[in-house]
């Protein structure tokens, strides 16, 4: 990894030799390489010019626009510490994210500054605001329209460009703060380096060449005669994949990126159709929703070579149907976290469908090992389930402002996942759980995925959830949360004979309830179990 690009200024660069070609796609906004270059260096020299400096937090908060690369990149090549905020919080979780990273600038679309404006006076540290595709002229002491420093995206090709900033830069230097999503409490800002975000770019090449090199045969060569790569984008830049895995990668490698305003199974197929993209990425749920759909047939999607996902668990069937709807695509699950800045393992090609299972081994330079789930922590061997530890240049420093979190989760270089997997003879990861996810009903363990899985199975369930519910005895006991799908009906004792009918009498939940719509999910689309749990609480 010392040949990676040292810092995400020199990325910048890279991505620059990728000249004319398109980078960014918005709606009708078409923004090339070379166009985003100028618009990066003309937001860092506005930013240098007023007063921003090295370690300086920069605040991020917007849904995926053209400018949020522009932004990032502006203010990660001067030095200052990028911390994207996540555009779905209200105005007081947004207050909190400004006052917890302490930032002095934020950059936010107008929806954002219409939550936020009047939380400002709450944000001591916060010195100028800049908001972005506002019809009008904001009048605000220290508001500023971004189109007024760089104007509009199909503008961007006309402005002057401005030399970069010299001010000194290195791998280990401080360049993001990611907050986490908030699946298991409260989140928390994931300080990572340089190297750390670069590294994605890494495992991005090694995934692609893996399956081929472990057959010992070379990875094909990129040829420049064939059509641009393109992903489409149908995750939030503000989470480290989105971010890490997609946008700086594609920089790199010289790929579209093809953003929807809103996510939309059918606006996406047109997208990957008009485009002719070649990878599609995300949650499993986007790429189930795409199959599943009904106009599916309406579209030419056979430009996709990889459908690859990750950062929730998906069923084995997914990459046989992948493989069924575009036999010639590759499959792709890869396992990470934000204190990971993304990308730790990745399955591909061959070897996902030879272990479905599995989202793959560790990518290169990266370790990792299977350990007691309490102090003293110890090994486990291979084949045992464990909680996942994981240790290699991706891995953050520690979370912002949290000392105590930082040492308990951050130890000798590795990160404890709080994922409960194994590992097979091979390196391959499979993950089982989270370490929340299980519940220990008087001693015997429960993963709530298996459960979860079972209830998926019956035909009349859309979406299922397992949450533990205290109990004086036996410690807890599993209950569910399921919602029907439309027009389907099934009851109570119905489901939990299901459930009994394939599994041990003490999996299944002691309790089911309906819930009326889709169950709580954060902006990555994973349950919020904790919202769920208050129902048995309160009844
Ligand atoms: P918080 O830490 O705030 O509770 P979170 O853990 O959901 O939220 P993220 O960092 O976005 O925040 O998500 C990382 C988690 O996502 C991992 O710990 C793991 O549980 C899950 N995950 C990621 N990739 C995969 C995958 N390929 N298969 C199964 N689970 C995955
Ligand atoms: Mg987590």
């Amino acid at each position: 990894w010392k040949n990676l690009p040292p810092t995400l200024r020199h990325t910048l660069q890279v991505g620059r030799t990728h000249g004319d070609k398109i980078y960014l796609v918005h709606e009708d906004e078409r923004v090339s390489f070379e166009a985003f270059y100028r618009a990066v260096t003309v937001f860092a020299a506005e930013l240098e010019a007023k007063g921003v400096r090295k370690g300086d937090r920069v605040a991020l908060i917007m849904r995926n626009l053209p400018e949020w690369p522009v932004a990032f990149y502006a203010g990660l090549s001067i030095g200052a510490i990028i911390t994207p905020l996540n555009a779905w919080w209200t105005g007081p979780e947004l207050e909190y994210g400004l006052v917890d990273s302490g930032a002095s600038v934020a950059i936010m679309d107008v929806e954002r500054f219409e939550r936020l404006a009047e939380h400002f006076d709450n944000c001591p540290d916060l010195q100028r605001v800049y908001v972005s595709r506002s019809r009008e002229d904001i009048a605000h002491p220290y508001v500023t329209r971004l189109e007024s420093v760089i104007g509009c995206p199909n503008d961007w090709i006309k402005l002057e460009e401005r030399p970069l900033s010299t001010v000194e830069l290195g791998p280990e230097d401080d360049a993001t703060i990611f907050y986490t999503s908030g699946t298991t409490g409260k989140p928390k800002g994931a300080l990572a380096t340089h190297r750390a975000v670069n590294s994605n770019i890494f495992a991005a090449a090694a995934a692609s060449a893996r399956s081929f090199l472990r057959r010992g045969e070379a990875p094909p060569q990129p040829d420049p005669s064939l059509p641009q790569k393109g992903a489409l984008i149908s995750v939030p830049f503000f989470h480290a994949t989105g971010c890490f895995a997609v946008m700086n990668p594609s920089l790199f490698g010289g790929a579209k990126m093809a953003m929807i305003r809103k996510w939309d199974p059918e606006k996406a197929m047109q997208l990957i159709q008009d485009e002719k993209l070649t990878q599609m990425g995300g949650v499993p749920t986007i790429a189930w929703q795409i199959i599943e759909h009904p106009s599916r047939d309406k579209y030419d999607l056979s430009s996709l070579e990889a459908v690859a996902y990750g950062g929730a668990p998906s069923a084995p069937e997914l990459v046989r149907k992948i493989k069924e709807i575009w036999p010639k695509s590759s499959p792709g699950n890869g396992w990470g976290m934000t204190e990971t800045s993304a990308t730790a393992t990745s399955n591909s090609a061959e070897d996902y469908e030879g272990r479905p299972e599995s989202c793959g081994p560790a990518v290169p330079v990266t370790d990792l090992k299977i350990m007691t789930l309490e102090a003293p922590y110890e090994e486990l061997p291979i084949g045992s389930v464990g909680e996942l530890w994981c240790k290699g240049p991706q891995v953050v420093k520690g979370y912002w402002n949290k000392p105590e979190a930082t040492a308990q989760t951050f130890i000798d270089g590795w990160v404890r996942t709080g994922d409960l997997a194994r590992l097979d003879e091979e390196g391959f990861c499979y993950i089982i759980d989270r370490a929340k996810d299980m519940l220990i009903r008087g001693g015997e363990n429960i993963y709530c995925i298996e459960v979860e899985n079972v209830l998926y199975d019956h035909p009349a369930v859309m979406d299922a959830a397992l949450v533990g519910v205290e109990h004086k005895t036996l410690g807890e006991e599993p209950a569910a949360v399921v919602t029907l799908k439309p027009g389907a009906s099934a009851t109570e004792d119905e489901l939990r004979a299901f459930v009994a009918d394939r599994l041990a009498a003490f999996k299944v939940p002691v309790k089911v309830i309906f819930w009326p719509e889709t169950l709580p999910r954060n902006a990555n689309g994973k349950i919020l179990k904790t919202e769920l749990k208050k129902v048995f609480v309160t009844g």
